[in-house]
């Protein structure tokens, strides 16, 4: 069925993780008849590119990224969610009826719009740390340190994120160095602190890595000696990069409130972001948590919230 771009849509939701499939589920079910737009590449959201998920509830032995995605994809088509694989390349959001425009050039408009574009990890930009993605360079400790057990591996980074991954590796590693470019931690005193407290994590602090080694699989690190300009080479299997995220919010930036990040900013227990019929969800809006099913929760409530204000109009 192709979407009908001359009729006033109840709800379009922009973006494909967990937050934008079960907003999709729960306004189809509303029978709000939502329009997703789940992008023209990246259907599916940051869990594409991991592999098991253990910690999803409801799946006793792990559930692997990309199929949770496909399940939250096909249960939002179920109810009748009409999926577009394509971009939302602008979106103008203040007046009463919101007009989005598409990676083909259509424009659809609707009274409500669910925001659910994610945020994206930060990289470092070395030369070699996409081509070894998944071969030992990730993003996400929860994801994937489980395959780091009694290993030797690095993470980058000073902040509370850096600080969390160290120590949530440190049940699997043997050995977690932290790489840090200044001497002193972005992170909060009782995140710093716990890591100090660790004995598996080491700091290596006015250092920069330079480029990441190895052939299918990581097996060291170029590093850089900030003060002294010294380059050296350490062995590492893996490498954490936890350098912050960016929330994929350029395309509304300007129209809805964020904070200095870039995050949109929804007032304090709902969903609602400044402009009415306007609600955003998942790690567009999250910097704390940036878990599967705490995304998922906020695309439920996003729905709930869009459900009621279309209610109210
Ligand atoms: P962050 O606070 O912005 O810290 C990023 C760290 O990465 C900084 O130490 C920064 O170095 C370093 N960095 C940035 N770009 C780099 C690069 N190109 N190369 C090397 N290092 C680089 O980000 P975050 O740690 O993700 O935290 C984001 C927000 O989420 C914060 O508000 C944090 O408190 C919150 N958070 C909270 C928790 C929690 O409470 N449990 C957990 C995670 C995150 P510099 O210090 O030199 O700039």
């Amino acid at each position: 069925m192709s979407v009908d771009y001359e009729k006033v849509h109840e709800l379009v939701i922009v973006g494909s993780g967990p937050a934008g499939y079960t907003a999709g589920v729960y306004a189809a079910r509303a029978q709000l008849d939502p329009v997703l737009y789940e992008g023209s590449v990246t259907a599916g959201g940051a869990l594409m590119n991991t592999t098991e998920v253990e910690n999803f509830p409801g799946f006793k032995d792990g559930i692997m990224g990309p199929d949770l995605m496909d399940q939250m994809r096909k249960q939002s088509s179920r109810f009748g969610a009409q999926l577009v694989t394509d971009d939302i390349t602008e979106m103008k959001l203040d007046s009463d009826v919101k007009v989005l425009t598409d990676g083909s050039g259509n424009t659809i408009k609707a009274r409500a719009v669910i925001l659910a574009m994610g945020s994206a990890y930060k990289e470092i930009g070395l030369k070699n740390e996409k081509r070894l993605s998944g071969r030992g360079v990730s993003w996400c400790a929860t994801c994937d340190g489980f395959f780091f057990k009694e290993q030797v591996i690095a993470v980058v980074g000073g902040g509370d994120s850096a600080m969390e991954e160290a120590n949530f590796l440190t049940k699997f590693a043997k050995k977690v160095v932290l790489i840090h470019r200044r001497d002193q931690l972005r992170a909060s005193k009782i995140m710093a602190e716990r890591a100090k407290a660790n004995p598996k994590i080491e700091f290596l602090f006015n250092t920069e890595v330079i480029d990441v080694l190895g052939e299918d699989k990581v097996t060291g690190l170029k590093l850089r000696n900030v003060l002294t300009g010294e380059e050296s080479s350490s062995d590492f299997t893996g490498l954490f990069v936890a350098i912050g995220h960016l929330p994929r919010s350029e395309l509304v930036v300007g129209q809805v409130k964020t904070n200095s990040e870039g995050y949109v900013l929804v007032d304090s227990g709902s969903t609602r972001t400044n402009l009415p019929g306007v609600f955003a969800s998942g790690d567009l809006v999250d910097f704390t948590y940036r878990q599967a099913i705490t995304a998922a929760g906020s695309g439920c409530q996003a729905a709930l919230d869009a459900e009621r204000f279309l209610a109210g109009h």
